[in-house]
């Protein structure tokens, strides 16, 4: 799974950071999870083709999550984008989208849009891999964090074990793919023979805006990835409570109890800069000791 951070503010953008998106490349797919404001040009800034889109994730209805969609689709228009693209959103914005084409008179869209309506705890399984929205606690607001999670891969080939059972290099391919295979001199060999054990796939959670919760410890349990937002400092942790934001400290320790390999803080308020990005990293690491990172912009990982 490739990960890269669109934009990576709270609420207004800055000179540094644009408002929430992040794009996820799994299997077959391009999944966009949030959409906020000027998202499509920080695609292109990153050499990312926005008609490659074809799932997009709105995790809640505020603004600086998906104001940019309207800009985007329009564009796809544009650019005649044909395949199909899904939307999973909260309900509401299905309206919204045909309200506004409407409204704007846009032509008919080359391609066709499918809406789901998001519900916690609803799964959806796509092909090599599946997708859980949850509910989340945004200051009463309907909001859904996102755990993706790959199929099971195949065990590793010991082409050892291949060595001593003698089997040929031109059979090997078979067994990986799954096939036994019979030698020259009649023995059966089977790919658990010379495979390891399935190996899990990855596993990336985004808890969109909220405050430390249950849902998220739960579904980012042993995670690969989680992709937490940490809105504030913890000197400012009455305003996260008000606002319905979590801290970094906040975030670490959710990190913590979840016992994830790693965790990236997201979603910052407008009032820090890169130079606090050092502090939101001790606050974290104060609670979870693992693999901290602060996102910025264009930031991309591997899982
Ligand atoms: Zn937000
Ligand atoms: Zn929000």
């Amino acid at each position: 799974m490739r990960i890269k951070f669109l934009g990576t503010s709270s609420a207004v953008p800055t000179s540094e950071r644009g408002l929430s998106a992040i794009l996820v490349k799994v299997s077959r797919d391009t999944i966009l999870m949030d959409c906020g404001d000027g998202t499509q040009r920080q695609m292109i800034r990153s050499r990312e083709s926005p008609v490659r889109i074809n799932k997009i994730f709105i995790t809640h209805l505020h603004g600086d999550h998906f104001f940019g969609l309207f800009s985007l689709l329009q564009s796809l228009n544009i650019l005649k984008k044909r395949d199909d693209l899904e939307i999973y959103a909260p309900e509401g914005l299905q309206d919204l989208i045909h309200k506004v084409n409407e409204i704007t008179m846009s032509r008919e869209s080359p391609f066709d849009i499918h809406f789901f309506s998001i519900k916690s705890d609803k799964e959806y399984e796509f092909s090599g891999y599946k997708v859980k929205f949850f509910k989340v606690d945004h200051a009463g607001f309907e909001t859904y964090g996102v755990r993706i999670e790959e199929s099971q891969k195949p065990g590793r080939f010991d082409p050892e074990k291949a060595d001593e059972l003698g089997v040929p290099v031109i059979m090997r391919g078979l067994l990986q793919k799954g096939f036994s295979i019979k030698l020259p001199d009649g023995r059966i060999v089977r790919p658990e023979d010379v495979m390891g054990p399935p190996r899990r796939g990855a596993v990336v959670v985004y808890s969109s805006d909220t405050r430390p919760t249950d849902s998220v410890v739960r579904e980012s349990r042993g995670a690969d990835l989680l992709i937490h937002e940490a809105t504030y400092l913890d000197d400012l942790k009455d305003r996260a409570i008000a606002t319905g934001h979590s801290t970094a400290l906040e975030a670490g320790r959710v990190a913590r109890e979840a016992g994830v390999k790693k965790l990236v803080l997201t979603h910052f308020s407008a009032r820090y800069r890169k130079d606090d990005m050092p502090k939101f990293l001790e606050e974290a690491f104060q609670e979870f000791k693992g693999e901290v990172k602060t996102a910025e912009d264009f930031m991309t990982l591997d899982v």
